[in-house]
This record gives structure tokens, sequence and C-alpha cells, in this order.
């Protein structure tokens, strides 16, 4: 098994990615921002308690989202690999996924870092309210809270990578196509 992560701000291209590669690759793509919007959808009680915290732009508790990956890696066999998307997002998740991996004898094996420049982020995030309806998209406040709130629980975990040897960063601007064809060439190395 071959196990990505793939890490970004948010509207930096990482759902739409991870939908082509984890077809591309047969990995099985694993997004906590989607399970956690699919607990709203069905209106469960983990969906009621969560959204407020979503649709502030805050991230939900470290439990709730290592609890829904846990239960995912069981019960996913028989593909490449993984592709983690929206996950780890805390350095705490981060040390929570390995000892995950660890004990079924796995590791993160490349985390694919999108780089895209602010203000191209805020347009893209803008232009998908449209057609997403998410409300964390819609208000520019809430964009910049997730924006600011990637650089100071997420980013740190950039670091950790890159001692680890692990960290690759890639050109998220251009065309969906382009960017496609970066990320793939790095993901080919692997598999
Ligand atoms: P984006 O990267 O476009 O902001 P996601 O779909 O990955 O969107 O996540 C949407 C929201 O779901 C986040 O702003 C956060 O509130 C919550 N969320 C998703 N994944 C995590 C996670 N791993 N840890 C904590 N909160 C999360």
């Amino acid at each position: 098994m071959v196990n990505f992560l793939i890490f970004g701000p948010p509207g930096s291209g990482k759902g739409t990615q991870s939908v082509k590669l984890a077809e591309k690759f047969n990995l099985v793509h694993l997004s906590t921002g989607d399970m956690l919007r699919a607990e709203i959808a069905t209106g469960t009680d983990l969906g009621k308690r969560m959204s407020s915290i979503m649709s502030k732009g805050e991230l939900v508790p470290d439990e709730v989202v290592i609890e829904m990956i846990a239960c995912k890696i069981d019960h996913s066999k028989g593909s490449a690999g993984f592709l983690f998307d929206g996950f780890p997002r805390t350095v705490a998740q981060t040390i929570a996924l390995e000892k995950m991996l660890n004990d079924r004898k796995m590791k993160i094996d490349s985390v694919l870092v999108l780089e895209v420049e602010h203000d191209e982020l805020v347009k893209r995030l803008v232009a998908r309210a449209e057609l997403s309806g998410r409300p964390d998209d819609k208000d520019p406040a809430v964009i910049e809270n997730r924006i600011d709130v990637y650089k100071s629980k997420t980013e740190p975990i950039i670091n950790y990578c890159r001692e680890r040897g692990i960290y690759q960063p890639v050109n998220g601007m251009g065309s969906i196509e382009d960017v496609f064809r970066r990320l793939s060439k790095y993901m080919k190395k692997y598999l």
C-alpha cells in the first residue's frame, strides 16, 4: 500500500485533484470535509454539533476526525493505497494517523503540498460558493479565517514532514489539468 497526503489551503484544489488522482491510481480517497458534510446532510447528531464550527471556518475537534478516519481505514481493502485529503490538519492528527498506519504496517509515503497565491485562493472560493452552496465559501470573513487557521494549525505539519523527508511542494497555480499533470508525475514515482 502507498499512502499519500494532499495538503494545501482552502481553495488550493485538493478536493478536485484528489477525486481525479484516486481514480487514475486506484487509491481510496478519504476526505474528512466530505465525511463531515455528509453527516450534516443526513442530519445526524454529530453533523448538527459540527455544522456551526464548520460554518465559522474553525476546525472540528481532533477526536471526531480521527475516529472517522480510523473507521474508514479498516473498511477499505483492495486498493493501491490511501489518499488523505483535508486530514490531518493539526500536528495531533498527524501523530494519530502515523500511529494508525504503523499499527497496520503502513506509513505515510509522500505529502503533496499545493501552493497557490492568496488572491487566487479567494477568487476560487468565491466562484465555488455560487455552485457548491457551501456556507463556509459564502462569507469573505470566513474564507480569511480558514486561510488563517490553515497557516496557524496546518502549516506546522509541513515542517514535521520536511524533517521526515516526505514533503513534496507542488505548484497549484494554472488549470486543473496542469496541476493534475504535476501531481501525477510525483505520484507515479511511488506506484
Ligand atoms: P477546505 O479545505 O476547502 O476548507 P474541507 O472540505 O477540507 O474544506 O473542510 C471543510 C471544513 O470541515 C473545515 O473548515 C473544518 O471546519 C472541517 N474539517 C475538515 N477536515 C477537518 C479536520 N481534519 N480537522 C478538523 N476539522 C476539519
